[in-house]
């Protein structure tokens, strides 16, 4: 549990070691406790830099990417932001510490009764979390600042693009889903898109449709 000081300052040694440096991301990082959102026998890993196993077949992504993504979206306080691939809610809450505003969409039902439970109990009252499709994003909330897609596409949903605000940022994982995939992060110009190359990573898919087991 963070209320360890000697995992926490492990915890967050581990993400700073893969780069993550950036302060109000280390700060929401040791704010919110990992632990609230990895489930029985996974519980006790939470604090180690790597993916678990949650419900409906998912993961919940590893500490160090989380950061990683979350420091390249580079949050603004009064931004609105909308994350695609709720899971456990972890990157969500994380997003909450930073953002005037988080919505979230899974296309589990399940994963986001339960992530909300967690921003319940946590008193996280800027996330909304939505069951979706949201490789469609969500028209009734846009434009957003930042998105962050934490299942990988191909490209780039187009949906999503038109979604982003001008001078906003999207990060995301982009190609196969059985191979290494790459993240990227996309800024909306006046006049197009800027796409940079950040890292090798590895996401599950982004699905079309709703998930059928729950
Ligand atoms: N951000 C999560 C990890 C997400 S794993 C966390 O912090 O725990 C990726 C998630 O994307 C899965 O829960 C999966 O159900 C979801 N997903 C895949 N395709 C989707 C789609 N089209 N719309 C919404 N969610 C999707």
């Amino acid at each position: 549990m963070t209320t360890d000081p000697e995992r926490l300052m492990q915890f967050l040694y581990a993400i700073r070691s893969k780069g993550v440096t950036d302060k109000r991301t280390l700060e929401a990082m040791e704010k919110i406790d990992r632990g609230r959102f990895v489930k029985g026998l996974f519980a006790e890993r939470a604090y180690e830099d790597m993916p678990l196993p949650i419900a409906c077949g998912q993961t919940i992504s590893q500490p160090s990417v989380v950061g990683l993504m979350t420091q390249a979206l580079n949050v603004q306080p009064r931004d609105k932001v909308l994350e695609v691939g709720t899971g456990s809610g972890y990157q969500a809450a994380i997003l909450s510490c930073l953002a005037r505003r988080v919505y979230t969409v899974d296309r589990h039902r399940r994963l986001v009764r339960e992530a909300k439970k967690v921003f319940d109990a946590l008193d996280l009252t800027n996330v909304t979390a939505f069951s979706a499709d949201g490789s469609h994003g969500l028209p009734d909330q846009a434009p957003f600042d930042r998105i962050l897609v934490a299942a990988a596409a191909e490209d780039p949903p187009g949906p999503l693009l038109a979604q982003l605000k001008v001078g906003g940022i999207m990060v995301l994982p982009v190609g196969q889903s059985d191979a290494v995939q790459s993240l990227i992060k996309v800024t909306r110009t006046e006049t197009g898109f800027d796409y940079d190359e950040l890292r090798p990573v590895r996401f599950v898919p982004l699905l079309e449709g709703m998930g059928q087991d729950d």
